[in-house]
């Protein structure tokens, strides 16, 4: 019954959460341009030009949170749990420019303040603990980000684009983390280590380690781990005690690299680069979800690493979830519309 209710509601979700006003834009004098028309419209004001205001505009999703408890944000999703452990697999991901919320919704604070990637986490091992008589559940966690467009394995730092102390031909390098699709379609990252999390504390403790190593990474490279996607992945493999019947599904939480365009202050070779590339993937993203609503016959995983990093679990049968994460003040009114706009094309219409 589940999926039968799943698959009516269709397997592309896509919300908006519109942040709070941080005490520093009150203190800059900052306005909120957004407006909570119902759960699923918000508006936005384009701030007036002397003395011509502006009509709003409108913006449709599953559902809006302005800005919406990180409870009250997983219980409309914590269904897609169940699907992976059902043998779906899945795609949570944030969307938004830096400061937005995305790490917020993905991840979290303490407490009350658990994010979506905790809050899987528990809901997994919960629902794993009421089938344990029946399945044999294995569960497999990997954690990576894309920066450059190189692959770096955020357990083993394995890969990630040659850095400038490193010498040619050093093991970083010959170890690239490649990414390959098999004949169903599923995907493999070469070289990347997997770890089996037999608890719901060990994969917690997993994705510690992963985003600390991440800071550690970006300092390195002379980076903001914002401008990076970061991508954790959760395989659940179940045999059925009686049957012996497998199944498996994953679940790939993604927080996004910032999508805010360069400044033009910011023209600086590295910060371009990075700039240039993260553009590059978030349009591929843009693309591959827009062939996805309308139905497409080709959809175009391939035109970067992060589509085709998440290729399986984005369209077939798969379900997804993107989160767009906007900042409600004045001065951002730019970015959140280019946001909201983005996300539109994600949307059927
Ligand atoms: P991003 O990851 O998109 O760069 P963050 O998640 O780091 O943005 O959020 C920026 C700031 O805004 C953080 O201090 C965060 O705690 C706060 N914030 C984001 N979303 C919310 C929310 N829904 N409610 C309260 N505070 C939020
Ligand atoms: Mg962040």
């Amino acid at each position: 019954l589940h999926n039968t209710l799943e698959d009516l509601r269709g397997s592309i979700r896509v919300f908006c959460r519109m942040r709070p006003l941080s005490q520093r834009e009150k203190d800059l004098k900052n306005t909120d341009v957004s407006q909570l028309v119902d759960s699923m419209t918000v508006e936005l004001q384009r701030p007036a030009v002397g003395s011509f205001p502006n009509e709003p505009d409108q913006f449709n999703f599953d559902a809006v949170f302005k800005p919406g408890t990180q409870a009250e944000v997983f219980d409309t999703c914590k269904d897609l749990v169940q699907s992976a452990i059902d043998g779906y697999n899945v795609a949570m991901f944030a969307y938004g420019q830096t400061g937005a919320g995305k790490t917020y919704t993905m991840y979290g604070g303490k407490g009350d303040g658990e994010g979506t990637a905790p809050r899987t986490i528990a809901e997994l091992y919960r629902l794993l603990k009421q089938e344990e008589d029946r399945v044999q559940f294995t569960i497999m966690a990997s954690m990576m980000e894309l920066y450059r467009n190189e692959l770096v394995d955020l357990l083993t730092q394995k890969g990630g684009p040659k850095r400038k102390s490193q010498t040619p031909g050093s093991a970083t390098v010959e170890q690239k983390l490649n990414v390959r699709t098999d004949q169903n379609g599923a995907v493999q990252i070469e070289h990347l280590s997997e770890e089996e999390c037999k608890t719901a504390q060990a994969l917690s403790d997993l994705l510690e380690r992963g985003n600390q190593m991440r800071t550690v990474c970006a300092t390195k490279m002379n980076s903001e781990s914002s401008r990076s996607h970061l991508i954790l992945t959760i395989r659940v493999v179940g045999v059925n005690k009686q049957t012996g019947q497998k199944l498996s599904g994953k679940i790939l939480l993604c927080d996004l690299a910032g999508s805010e365009r360069l400044k033009k202050s910011d023209v600086s070779g590295e910060a371009q680069k990075e700039a240039i590339e993260i553009n590059k993937s978030l349009t591929a993203l843009g693309d591959v979800m827009e062939a996805l609503v309308k139905g497409s016959a080709h959809v175009p995983y391939k035109n970067h690493k992060l589509t085709q990093v998440m290729s399986d679990a984005l369209g077939g049968t798969s379900k997804t979830l993107m989160f767009v994460n906007c900042s409600p003040a004045s001065s951002n009114f730019e970015e959140t519309l280019m946001t909201l706009k983005f996300a539109t094309r994600a949307k059927n219409i």
